[in-house]
């Protein structure tokens, strides 16, 4: 353990500054990351010793004199609190560059902003609906190609593949469907024609998964998840390590300008605090109660990634150091769909995920209703779809209140 001796976290201008731009590095050698989690980048705040980062809730900031700068001139483009968590979220997915944004769509968009006309992407077809939007509402009325594919199955993968493919994005677990994709083969695949490949790790988070360490370029994130992990705020992250990427992913952070409140950073720090612990909890409930909903005799089939029989198990275990806490399941009859959301009671039927209180989500009016039908039920999202955010709650109660609203089910 690093003592917190004087001097320890003392950053130079250029550390302060926007992490998007210059590499983040660890004030502490290298440590588990449960201890990351807990104390950050940094240990505490080096003039006044605060143990919880400060909420730097200025926009702009004072120079010395021309042409000088603390390091903070005007917080759209770089923020302390933000920075913290900018520096933060890099350690814990093992790249060098951090930039936070004020939701999910937000980090999307930028990344986006790497492509031009005429660049072909390939997407997971089951993926998170407001991603699906952005790019085809969007981006393809500007020129830009994507081909939405099973990216479980590699070789649809490797068959989609144009010469003009400058990218791969992929959501593994996809959402809702739990399908896993490679991404040690998806980023050899596209690095052979110098494309990137993008994974958004919203339902692992990094304390299961660190893509950049597969071969990812740049992992995305809904912070609004598990980072934050209370359903009590909205935030996006991005972590890449590509020299050649800091600029124009810099750039378009602050050019857009969605980047994350300061009071907004500072809850997901908090948050990030007991990603460890509340990670392992979300898991061994959601393995207890996929194991039961499996037994159910309403339930026709479960679809969890910690099941051995999942079709891609083995990848999972290969490329990931857990299985998360979100099941879906399809239920036998389509009429039991109202009864049982009428019904939970302490569960809550409310969309999102990753946080602690457990919700259920119907995606084919929920997270998915932007997916034209066709391509939504070939994905697998049909109308008898459920999902489940399983909560740290305690997993009996839970299994309870599923029982009881089941039990009304005729
Ligand atoms: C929620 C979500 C998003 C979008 O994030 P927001 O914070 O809601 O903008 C993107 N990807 C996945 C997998 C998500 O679950």
């Amino acid at each position: 353990m690093p003592d917190k001796h004087e001097g320890i976290n003392q950053h130079s201008d250029k550390d302060a500054a926007d992490c998007g731009k210059v590499p983040c590095t660890a004030p502490y050698g290298k440590l588990s990351i449960k201890t990351v989690t807990v104390h950050g980048a940094t240990l505490f705040e080096p003039h006044t010793g605060a143990v919880s980062t400060p909420i730097y809730q200025s926009s702009t900031f004072r120079h010395p004199g021309l042409y000088e700068s603390t390091g903070f001139d005007y917080s759209r483009a770089v923020n302390p609190t933000r920075s913290e968590l900018e520096k933060t979220i890099a350690l814990l997915e093992h790249g060098k560059y951090g930039l936070a944004f004020a939701s999910g769509m937000g980090a999307i968009s930028s990344v986006i902003k790497l492509f031009k006309p005429g660049d072909h992407i390939i997407v997971s077809e089951d993926l998170y609906g407001g991603t699906y939007r952005l790019f085809h509402e969007y981006y393809a009325k500007y020129g830009f190609s994507f081909s939405w594919i099973d990216t479980s199955n590699f070789a649809l993968v490797e068959g989609a593949m144009k010469s003009n493919t400058r990218g791969i994005f992929i959501e593994t677990p996809s959402n809702p469907m739990m399908k896993v994709s490679d991404i040690r083969r998806s980023g050899d695949l596209i690095h052979k024609q110098q494309g990137i490949l993008i994974v958004d790790n919203t339902f692992l988070s990094p304390y299961y998964q660190t893509p950049l360490d597969l071969g990812a370029d740049i992992v995305v994130h809904s912070g609004t998840k598990y980072l934050a992990g209370h359903n009590d705020t909205l935030a996006g992250l991005l972590v890449h390590s590509r020299e050649d990427l800091a600029e124009p992913l810099a750039n378009a952070h602050k050019s857009e300008g969605a980047t994350l409140a300061p009071f907004d950073a500072w809850l997901v720090l908090r948050g990030i605090k007991t990603l460890s612990i509340r990670m392992e909890q979300h898991e061994k409930n959601a393995y207890r109660i996929a194991a039961w909903l499996r037994e159910h005799k309403r339930v026709e089939k479960v679809f969890y990634t910690g099941f051995e029989d999942h079709p891609q198990y083995s990848l999972s275990k290969s490329q990931s150091r857990g299985f998360g806490g979100m099941i879906s399941f399809y239920l036998k009859n389509r009429d039991d769909v109202p009864i049982l959301l009428k019904n939970i009671s302490l569960i809550l039927f409310a969309e999102s995920l990753g946080g602690v209180e457990t919700l259920l989500t119907y995606p084919l009016v929920q997270t998915h209703g932007a997916i034209p039908e066709e391509m939504r039920l070939s994905a697998g999202v049909n109308d008898r779809l459920m999902r489940l955010s399983v909560g740290i709650e305690d997993a009996g109660d839970l299994i309870t209140d599923l029982d009881g609203a089941f039990s009304k089910c005729i």
